[in-house]
């Protein structure tokens, strides 16, 4: 683009004009650069006339300018953003180094704020702003060896290129013969069994092809021509092959089948271990290798496939490849996860010092996109809009709210306001249940939760918000939403899983922000601080600003909403297109049947996946499901996730409306 003076701005207008008249935005900037053209207004318009054929390019705008000439907050916001977001906090998954700078970051603004810390350690250190939870554990992999030792010459397997230690079992080492197992299943239809009778499997490296038996062209035998039938998931084969007390499992891209995932290693990441025992993944051409290097019969893994797939179900029996020896061997050494909440404390004053308003949001986010993630795992999720869009908001709000109970009398009396920073959101609101199981004050105190989540991209000023869990909530906020410049849509309790969903589980009233109009960045690597609308962010914390000054003088608290005992069921406003049941070891529920072109089936959701997450929280029986699904809008995104074939899948689903008139 050029930067002559015809194409600038049509109008004169002076600069600060032009920065409340348009979003702080850097593409915005970037693609007006004749946007300081006009920097010196009154005096441009006599140039601008008597200059003819002037050669002077216009001056390119330059951020710093930008930011200088912006409103203060908008200012602070925008360092808040821009350092949450940088590559140098790792997209902030809680446990890595990248997620401590940025828990040191809000820590340290609040500090620089006056907020006081909210913990006293047991071992009587000094305060601190940081509520430890445990987050599982991280398994550290090294040391992954397969190894041929027959043939001659001793071979080893190239990691990652040949094999891949997969977390479907669990660490260790064997050397022995390869016991050839087909496709590992004990119960295929017409009595096919992959398992000869007496024999053993006892100390043996067990090699199993992937999938199930299948025709020339790949496609399976049993599943009336879609796919796979149950039987191909890992879940089975290995419990099959594990209860036969093999040394390893050594599972082989089946050569030829018609699937795409043949060609790659991974099982999926959030794999839980399925058997005791070290199991690994092979390549088809490393698994060939194998194979010709060890059979005594000369075989080729074509021929071995060729056996498991026999409809004579007796000739598909396991068997050992004589004169085989093969080592594996994985150290596993798993290092407890710890996540913190960051909380800060803005102490009240007088009657009402006891109550409490939590004002909070998600620090985390998906780190390199190992879960979560809506285009797979392996770039950098710097999760600006989610949510350090919503964390620099919160880390504002500290400065902003502290200032104000300064400034008021001193025997005004004022609730306290804890600010909080949670960690492992992503991951199912994990630190916000945490705190509501662990409040620094009584829940029963806690009057109000505001959360932010996913406000630096509001779209022509449209912000969401979700007053609920208290009578008359909306009927005091909608004059701070008249007030506010934005445009606020108003939405029901369900949605949006995000951390104060954990507060309206304990009858806390809550307040909930998220930008109305959802974008495909959303989990994406591109979800970067280049798109934030920093202006009409700073509006939302402005919004919250005065919502929460309100409350913190308010006499009243919020009566719990009267649910006057059973509840008439609320009319099931969206369609999911999929009936479930709960599964027998009560660890999710089972898709038993997908509408076609429904909303699940659209997001990629099959029958016989296992649903255990929806909209972040955990869904073990059909009733929680279904409360679920009445409190959704239709055209509601909603994060869910299943496991297939033993991995955990991340699918988003697009709620359509539920068919009117029954
Ligand atoms: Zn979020």
């Amino acid at each position: 683009m050029t930067t002559t003076r015809e194409n600038s701005a049509p109008a004169f207008r002076p600069l600060s004009m032009m920065l409340t008249g348009f979003a702080l935005s850097w593409t915005f900037i970037v693609a007006t650069p004749a946007l300081f053209a006009q920097e010196a207004a009154s005096t441009a318009e006599a140039t601008a006339a008597t200059a003819t054929a002037t050669t002077a390019p216009a001056e390119k705008p330059k951020i710093h300018e930008v930011i200088a000439a912006s409103d203060p907050s908008v200012q602070a916001f925008n360092e808040h953003l821009t350092i949450l977001a940088s590559p140098w906090m790792e997209g902030r998954l809680p446990g890595t180094k990248g997620m401590e700078r940025a828990m040191d970051y809000m820590e340290d603004e609040f500090r620089k704020a006056g907020l006081l810390p909210a913990f006293q350690p047991s071992d009587g250190g000094p305060k601190n702003y940081r509520q430890p939870f445990s987050l599982g554990s991280q398994r550290d992999v090294t040391d992954e060896q397969v190894r041929i030792l027959c043939g001659g010459t001793e071979v080893a397997l190239e990691k990652e290129k040949d094999f891949r230690f997969t977390s479907l079992g669990t660490g260790g080492s064997a050397e022995g013969v390869l016991a050839f197992v087909g496709y590992g299943i004990e119960d295929g239809p017409d009595g096919y069994s992959s398992f000869a009778e007496g024999h053993s499997l006892e100390g043996k490296i067990a090699l199993v092809l992937r999938f199930e038996p299948m025709d020339d062209k790949g496609n399976s035998l049993w599943s009336g021509g879609e796919g796979w039938s149950g039987r191909a998931g890992f879940q089975g084969k290995i419990a099959a092959i594990a209860k036969r007390n093999p040394a390893a499992i050594v599972v082989v891209n089946t050569p030829s089948a018609n699937d795409p995932r043949i060609t790659s290693l991974g099982t999926g990441g959030g794999g839980r271990a399925m058997a005791d025992v070290p199991i690994f993944m092979v390549s088809t051409d490393a698994g060939e290798r194998l194979v010709a290097a060890c059979d005594g019969e000369k075989r080729s893994l074509m021929d071995l496939r060729k056996l498991a797939d026999a409809k004579d179900a007796a000739g598909a029996r396991s068997f050992d490849l004589a004169g085989s020896k093969v080592a594996v061997s994985a150290t596993v050494s798993e290092k407890p996860v710890r996540a913190e909440n960051v909380v800060g404390v803005l102490p009240g004053r007088g009657d009402l010092a006891k109550e409490i308003i939590v004002i909070g949001g998600h620090l985390d986010h998906l780190g390199q996109g190992d879960f979560g993630s809506r285009e797979g795992p392996g770039k950098l999720h710097p999760g600006a809009d989610d949510n350090a869009s919503g964390s620099a908001g919160i880390i504002l709000l500290g400065d902003m709210l502290k200032k104000l109970y300064d400034a008021e009398p001193a025997e005004t009396p004022l609730r306290t306001i804890v600010f909080i920073g949670f960690s492992a959101e992503e991951s199912g609101l994990n630190g916000s249940r945490f705190y509501v199981d662990n409040p620094i004050y009584p829940i029963k105190d806690t009057v109000l939760m505001m959360n932010f989540d996913m406000i630096g991209r509001i779209l022509n000023n449209r912000l969401a918000v979700t007053a609920a869990g208290g009578k008359d909530i909306k009927e005091w906020a909608q004059p701070f939403y008249a007030k506010s410049g934005l445009t606020v849509v108003e939405r029901g309790a369900g949605g949006g899983g995000s951390d104060h969903a954990s507060f309206l589980a304990v009858g806390v009233p809550i307040l909930f922000a998220i930008i109305a109009d959802f974008h495909d960045d959303y989990h994406t690597s591109r979800d970067v601080t280049g798109l934030i609308d920093r202006e009409s962010s700073v509006m939302a914390v402005n919004l919250w600003r005065e919502l929460a000054w309100d409350m913190a003088k308010r006499t009243q608290r919020f009566e719990a909403e009267t649910t006057g005992g059973p509840m008439r069921p609320q009319p099931m406003r969206v369609r999911v297109g999929l009936r479930t049941r709960a599964s027998d070891d009560g660890s999710g529920l089972e898709v038993i049947d997908v509408t076609k072109e429904g909303s699940a089936a659209n997001a990629g959701i099959e029958k016989g996946d296992k649903i255990v997450k929806w909209n972040k929280k955990e869904m073990k029986d059909r009733e929680a499901f279904v409360a679920e699904l009445r409190l959704h809008e239709p055209e509601e995104t909603v994060q869910c996730v299943v496991v297939r074939n033993g991995e955990e899948k991340t699918v988003y689903v697009k709620l359509e409306p539920a068919r009117s008139g029954q």
